[in-house]
């Protein structure tokens, strides 16, 4: 039967306008059709192929002898650790239910109806929808086009020429997804010094851990000259802890202040607490991770040039990969392989696909289906 009534016109207009994160293919379903095939090769969510630290694993199992007990809702103990990782005060920590959850209440907590929030072009797709859902206005900088120096990355100029005294944040990932580029610790500092002091100005670090290039550091060490600066991290990548969904921020104690009151109280379970807080203190698999994923982009990079492709420089586990006109039907004809990429029309890059860079058993299979495909 129909149903009598759509409760979607009684949501505010704002949601309504929305369209829901795109995560990029029905993986549960996937999994199953592949299960007795070689299993599904997953390249399409930026995964840690590593896994996390033994240690984390260890500590969440310990965690489950306590299911029926809430979790600290301070988080006090992972609070701790990023308070001593940074140098910070635990009052400037923020945890979060994965760094997107942190994302979308940053929107809701500092913009409104008639304000905006700026990006950029080819961003991640989160900030759009945290503007879209606290119906604050998005306005993109245009990135640099294909052609220039670093194709496809921020143009940092043009992001400060879009903030005005209607901008309430400012929203960039350094490194970025999709298109892997970066901009260098000074030209963030350039940029921060254009930019209003009471305007929020949000480096999202979900990739920090993978960078190599010597000119890219962490923002976190810019906060001192820029209290307005939030950066936010995640455990979701280098850490290898997507499954337990855990991010933070570190940013003014005032900010952090003016957040808490929409965090949930118990946003964090109680093995994501613990496996985080076990994995920041293994940093000798952090490093390991680190560089086995150094090791492999470069190879992968190179093994993709070598087919023809071209492949944009990339300071993350993923590379950004341009397939050309025939994009569409070439992923369809690694999907029926079991080879899973992300497609990228989405962020209007309908010709690229981006790649996770995994194990190099898994990045094999990649290149020996892609030549298949390609012959
Ligand atoms: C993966 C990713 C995140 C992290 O998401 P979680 O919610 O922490 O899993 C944040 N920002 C960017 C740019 C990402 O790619």
């Amino acid at each position: 039967m129909a149903d009598a009534f759509d409760f979607g016109t009684r949501a505010t207009p704002a949601i309504r306008a929305l369209t829901a994160y795109d995560p990029g293919h029905d993986i549960p379903a996937l999994r199953l059709r592949f299960a007795d095939r070689g299993g599904l090769l997953e390249l399409g969510s930026n995964e840690n192929a590593y896994g996390p630290s033994p240690s984390a694993r260890a500590a969440a199992q310990a965690a489950l002898a306590q299911l029926h007990r809430y979790p600290d809702p301070a988080g006090k103990a992972l609070k701790a650790a990023i308070a001593r990782l940074h140098g910070v005060r635990e009052e400037q920590v923020l945890l979060g239910n994965g760094s997107h959850e942190l994302l979308m209440q940053l929107a809701q907590v500092f913009s409104a109806p008639g304000e905006d929030i700026v990006a950029s072009r080819y961003c991640f797709a989160v900030y759009p929808i945290a503007a879209q859902a606290a119906g604050a206005r998005l306005v993109l900088a245009e990135a640099f086009g294909e052609q220039a120096g670093m194709p496809l990355g921020h143009d940092l100029e043009a992001l400060a020429a879009a903030v005005t005294p209607a901008t309430k944040l400012v929203f960039f990932a350094n490194p970025n997804n999709p298109t892997g580029t970066w901009f260098d610790t000074e030209a963030l500092a350039d940029f921060l010094a254009k930019i209003p002091p009471e305007v929020l100005v949000v480096a999202d670090e979900a990739y920090i851990e993978y960078a190599t290039d010597p000119a890219l550091s962490s923002a976190m060490a810019l906060r001192t000259c820029f209290p307005n600066l939030v950066v936010a991290r995640t455990f979701s990548k280098a850490y290898g802890l997507a499954g337990l969904r855990a991010g933070y921020l570190v940013a003014d104690a005032s900010v952090v202040r003016a957040m808490e009151p929409v965090r949930e109280s118990f946003n964090l379970n109680a093995m994501a607490l613990a496996a985080a807080e076990a994995a920041l203190a293994d940093s000798a698999h952090l490093d390991a991770v680190r560089r086995g994923n150094a090791a492999e982009r470069a190879r992968l990079a190179t093994a993709l040039r070598n087919l023809g492709l071209a492949v944009l420089p990339s300071q993350t586990n993923f590379l950004l990969v341009r397939f050309g006109s025939g994009t569409a039907a070439l992923e369809q004809a690694l999907f029926t392989r079991g080879v899973i990429l992300r497609p990228m029309a989405g962020y209007g890059l309908g010709h690229y696909l981006r790649v996770t860079v995994a194990t190099p058993a898994e990045n094999e299979r990649l290149l020996a289906a892609l030549r298949e495909v390609l012959a």
